[in-house]
This record gives structure tokens, C-alpha cells and sequence, in this order.
């Protein structure tokens, strides 16, 4: 497998403080200065294939969109390594980010915030081509966002509108549009179904799918909602509170879940015929990841946990048939 992009202990932090008054606390009788720290992401490593669909699954709230946006080189890391095609990406200046800018495209949740609002179809489409393409002619330009524009299933006729004279779904298509004329390997799409109509969800699916299929694309696909992941993935990730738990293929995540936060997950979905009694229920709140538990982060609504789960983090190991899971029990056989 060759791996497109590789990411190595990844974390990402954001200190919420506020300003330096907002951080004075009193603590017996003295003032002391505190931060507030949110680990948002916490040691990743994955790689992606070329060609492949890797999905990122999770609660809200566990890093997916993070890790992402890291990945791609929206928000800077604070430890660790971001790889593509070979190249260290994450420590690149502006300037020798800017080919990697135009191979890395991202499709947000939300199309009506992501899309300028008092720009035109045509500019919006037409922008990135001239920042990556400057040899281009008007009229090659032209050409390049109205055949995008088709392969959408937009009429190029519509490209003097703007985005509020689209529905949802057709302003999505525009965001896929944007995404696709600049001729991108990688596309990270972050829950782009989710703020769109049940209806038109399985449209802009297929059309993710043709487009990878038409010029090979690789995704990374953020998700909560599970029954798409498995119809789409290579391969799935499954995060908890910013860290890795499970990571495998797809079907062989669905069928077989080894980590007990990925079993807990997967039983949460109804299926016909299920055994009720077989659920796996989940106790206690999601801690929060300004105050990390120490340990595995799970163990305080794990089933299975044991001393061992509160002292040490479970690394993700290869249980050497290409699966990670990052579980003590599962290392030690009592999962
Ligand atoms: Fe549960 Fe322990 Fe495994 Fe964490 S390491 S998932 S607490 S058994
Ligand atoms: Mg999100």
C-alpha cells in the first residue's frame, strides 16, 4: 500500500484561556495564572492510501474535525508529524505550502456558510483556478469551471447566480465544483451530507464516489453517521475524546468490532432482528477533554476496564493482520 498521506502522533491543543486577566485565579489567598487547555487531538498516527476512502467516526466533540483541518494544513499541530506524498507538510512556509494547497481540497459540512454569499458561481469557481493555473486564458478558464460544472450535474448557463438563488443540495455540488477545479489528489470532506435534505444525501454520495472513481481521488471522510461510512470507506478510524481506538477495514470493523468503544458505538445502531439484550450501554458522561482522564481515556465508561486501563495509554497496535486497536484488554486477550 502506498500511503498518499501519513500523519505521526498528531495533537493538536487550543489554549481557551482568554486574555491575561481572564487567566488570574485566586487559589488560597493567592493569585496564580491559569490556562485552559483543550486537548482537542491527541497522538494520532494513520496512514492513507492512494485511492482510498478513509473515514474518521466519532461522537461530536472527539477531534475528527480537528485532525482534519491539521491534516490538511488548517490548523497548525502542536507535536507531531503531517506527510504527503512524501513530503513533511506541516513545518512548509506559505509559499512552499502553496502546491500542496492546490493538490489538498476540503468540502465543509455546511455549503451556505462555506460559499461567499456575494460572489458569483463563476467567480467562486473561477478564483482558484487563476491563483493555481496563471498560464491559464479567460476563455481556458472559462472552459475548465463550465466542464467542472457539468460533472457536477450543474448547468454552466447557471453560472452568473449566486449562491442563494441554489437549493442545498445544488449549493453543495458548487462547494464539490470549487473542490475539483483545481485537479486535487486529496479531498477531505467533512460531514458533507449532514446539513443536506435525507433526499438529496444519496446524490451528493454517488457523486463524491464517481468523482474519486473518474480521477482516482483519495478522501478522507468525516463522519458520525455510520451506516454511510460503511457503504463508502476503504477503511475506518474510529476516535474517542481526540484519540485513536480502532482502526480497520471496513467490513472487518462492522463485523468484528475489537475495541470496546467501537463495540458500544456500532450496537448504539438499530438493526432488525438485533438482540436487545446484546446492547452495549454506555455509562456516565463523555469527560470533558479540557480535564483528559489519565490512562486509556475511555476507561471510565469502559465495560471492560481494569487497573492497568487507568495507569498506562494503550498504544494502537497491528495485531499483524493490518488493524490497529489501541486497547489493553485487546492486547491482553480478556477483550
Ligand atoms: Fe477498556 Fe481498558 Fe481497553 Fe480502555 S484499555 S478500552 S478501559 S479495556
Ligand atoms: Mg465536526
Amino acid at each position: 500500500m502506498s500511503a498518499l498521506v501519513r500523519i505521526e502522533n498528531l495533537e493538536k491543543r487550543f489554549d481557551i484561556s482568554g486574555g491575561f486577566l481572564e487567566q488570574l485565579k485566586f487559589e488560597s489567598g493567592r493569585v496564580v495564572r491559569r490556562r485552559t487547555v483543550v486537548k482537542a487531538v491527541n497522538g494520532v498516527s494513520f496512514e492513507i492510501a492512494k485511492g482510498e476512502t478513509l473515514s474518521v467516526v466519532g461522537e461530536s466533540g472527539c477531534g475528527k474535525s480537528t485532525l482534519a483541518r491539521a491534516v490538511i494544513g488548517l490548523h497548525a499541530p502542536s507535536a507531531g508529524e503531517v506527510w504527503f506524498d512524501g513530503e513533511r507538510i506541516d513545518t512548509l512556509t506559505p509559499k512552499a505550502m502553496r502546491p500542496y494547497r492546490k493538490r489538498m481540497q476540503m468540502v465543509f459540512q455546511d455549503p451556505y456558510a462555506s460559499l461567499n454569499p456575494r460572489l458569483t458561481v463563476r467567480s467562486i469557481l473561477e478564483e482558484p483556478v487563476r491563483m493555481h493555473f496563471p498560464g491559464l486564458s479567460d476563455a481556458q478558464v472559462r472552459e475548465r469551471v463550465a466542464q467542472v460544472m457539468r460533472q457536477v450535474g450543474l448547468d454552466p448557463a447557471w453560472a452568473g447566480n449566486y449562491p442563494h438563488e441554489f437549493s442545498g443540495g445544488q449549493r453543495q455540488r458548487v462547494s464539490i465544483a470549487r473542490a475539483l477545479t483545481v485537479d486535487p489528489d486529496f479531498i477531505v470532506a467533512d460531514e458533507p451530507i449532514s446539513a443536506l435534505d435525507v433526499s438529496i444525501q444519496a446524490q451528493i454520495l454517488n457523486l463524491l464516489m464517481e468523482a474519486q472513481d473518474e480521477r482516482g481521488l483519495t478522501y478522507l471522510f468525516i463522519s458520525h453517521d455510520l451506516s454511510v461510512v460503511r457503504h463508502i470507506s476503504t477503511r475506518v478510524a474510529v476516535m474517542y475524546l481526540g484519540c485513536l481506538c480502532e482502526l480497520a477495514g471496513a467490513d472487518a470493523l462492522f463485523e468484528e468490532p475489537r475495541h470496546p468503544y467501537t463495540r458500544a458505538l456500532l450496537s448504539a445502531i438499530p438493526r432488525l432482528g438485533a438482540d436487545p439484550a446484546k446492547r452495549v450501554r454506555l455509562t456516565g458522561e463523555i469527560p470533558s477533554p479540557i480535564h483528559l482522564p489519565g490512562g486509556c481515556v475511555f476507561h471510565g465508561r469502559c465495560p471492560s476496564a481494569r487497573e492497568r486501563c487507568r495507569m498506562d495509554v494503550p498504544k494502537a497496535l497491528d495485531a499483524g493482520d493490518g488493524r490497529l486497536t489501541a486497547c489493553h484488554g485487546v492486547e491482553e486477550g480478556w477483550v
